[in-house]
């Protein structure tokens, strides 16, 4: 999400060119599909499309119909669900105060049963998004000012929610009461900017403030800047996988560098499981700054052993189950000159389904390596997520089906190591994982999770709400 107020040049689209800016930076969190709204004083201009958002906002007569010094965007997150336009952000309803547009980062996990109660009281849903139950709060609410009733609608919702709002009054960004999903503030010549991660601040030259704090709610308008604390107290859980894979490594989550965190995990890793190798091999992008960090604690030498290809589209057609086979190599292509007869510590962020890591370690076996060691920079991923990040159900999550000797042979590698839970911690900059009160979620390595899951305990077997709300569609 990005959001400015007072974009500092009144010319035609000039918020909404820092939000595509924006948006464009935070791409990595959203591939499926992107959308803008501006406001210019006396309407709401709204374009949405799915793709990237290089191809749609880099179009100057879209950006010139989203006028205004106050632009708000949102990149979606690609999921198994409904990827219709109608679920594409920022949400737009016509409230009795006036217009209202919505950007969420997250999940509400009782966004179902909250849905049927509005439904049976009448809401009418444009969208199968999570998302607009909070729009539907907002306008059945019995308070009287709009941020009261907005408090009223979060104070129903369970799960993880950064939101970034527009009315005419002002912005509001808002990060739900355990701070699951990032949320940052900064500020660029009197213009206030919220963004899901700082790297959106440095691509448009503004200057970082600070986090927006886990409960607190920020208010920016023309009249300045008021931040309230709607919500009682409870200690934090940031999501712990947003150092481990998701936010870019460039950028500051919760006061901590992404990239110092990944090199740590490295550093844990090499300590917990060390090995005699010849060469360190991250898999490109994100086991880089792990595989350096190993490398340098454990003095193997770093080298390029894969390189990646930057131009492989999603949406490739692959014309048969044969060249379907070759498009990991499409992405991933062996430096065989280099892997041969060398034995390698191989580095990855995670394991998911596993069938990646298996075709990886396949690919430098077929290059002549002589041993592949395969060092995973996260705790194995046993527990989906219901917060926003699009794990697979558990039934396809390798290490909820098999232990790590079975995964080893699984992939096919000569030894397997996952950075523990205690080490990710100490990574973190943690002394230790508080078991009674855990510093972050951590729950889809442990299970341990920081809300209800209201709509989960409801449905058997357990689903996400993007499998779920194809059900409620129906
Ligand atoms: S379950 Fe995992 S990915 Fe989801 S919020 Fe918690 S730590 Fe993050």
């Amino acid at each position: 999400m990005f959001g400015i107020w007072g974009a500092p040049s009144s010319d035609s689209g000039a918020a909404a060119s820092f939000a595509a800016l924006g948006l464009h930076a935070l791409q990595h969190r959203g591939q499926e599909a992107a959308g803008i709204t501006s406001w210019d004083g006396a309407a709401f201009h709204t374009h949405r499309a799915m793709g990237h958002v290089a191809g749609t906002f880099d179009r100057a007569d879209i950006i010139r119909a989203l006028p205004g010094r106050v632009a708000m965007g949102h990149v979606r997150y690609s999921t198994s669900g409904d990827s219709a336009l109608r679920n594409v952000q920022p949400l737009f309803a016509e409230l009795a105060s006036g217009g209202f547009a919505i950007a969420h980062n997250g999940n509400i996990s009782n966004a179902l049963k909250l849905r049927r109660e509005l439904n049976r009281r009448g809401s009418i849903f444009q969208s199968t998004s999570d998302t607009e139950v909070i729009i539907h709060l907002v306008a059945t609410s019995n308070y009287r000012t709009l941020l009261d009733k907005f408090i009223d609608a979060l104070k129903q919702v369970e799960g993880a929610y950064s939101l970034v709002c527009m009315t005419p009054e002002g912005m509001i960004a808002c990060r739900d009461p355990l701070g699951i999903r990032p949320l940052v503030l900064g500020k660029l010549d009197g213009a206030f900017i919220f963004a899901s991660e700082t790297v959106a601040l440095d691509v448009v030259g503004a200057e970082f403030l600070r986090s927006v704090e886990p409960g607190e709610m920020i208010i920016v308008s023309d009249r300045g800047f008021r931040s309230h604390r709607p919500f009682a107290p409870v200690p934090p859980r940031p999501c712990i996988f947003e150092h481990v894979y998701f936010s870019r490594p460039d950028s500051i989550v919760d006061g901590t560098s992404v990239y110092d965190v990944r090199k740590n995990i490295g550093a844990e890793l090499a300590r917990e499981s060390p090995v005699e190798a010849d060469i360190v091999v991250p898999v490109p992008d994100s086991g880089v700054p792990a595989a350096i960090g190993y490398a340098q604690a454990s003095g193997i030498p770093f080298e390029l052993g894969i390189i990646r290809s930057h131009y492989v589209g999603r949406t490739f057609i692959q014309p048969s189950d044969g060249v379907r086979n070759l498009s990991v190599k499409m992405k991933h292509n062996a430096n065989s000159a280099l892997i041969r007869g060398k034995r390698i510590v191989l580095i990855d962020d995670s394991i998911v389904r596993g069938t990646t890591s298996l075709k990886i370690v396949q690919m430098m076996r077929d290059a002549g390596a002589a041993e592949v060691h395969f060092r995973v920079a996260s705790p194995p991923t046993r527990h989906s997520c219901f917060y926003g990040v699009d794990t697979p159900e558990r039934a396809n999550l390798l290490a909820a089906q098999m232990d790590v000797v079975a995964m080893t042979e699984f992939i096919h590698a000569d030894s397997l190591a996952f950075v523990s839970i205690e080490g990710l911690y100490r990574a973190m900059g943690e002394v230790a994982r508080d078991p009674m009160r855990p510093q972050h979620c951590d729950a889809c390595f442990t299970g341990d999770y920081p809300t209800s899951l209201t709509d989960e305990d409801e449905a058997a077997p357990r689903d996400q709400f993007s499998l779920l709300q194809e059900r409620v569609a129906s």
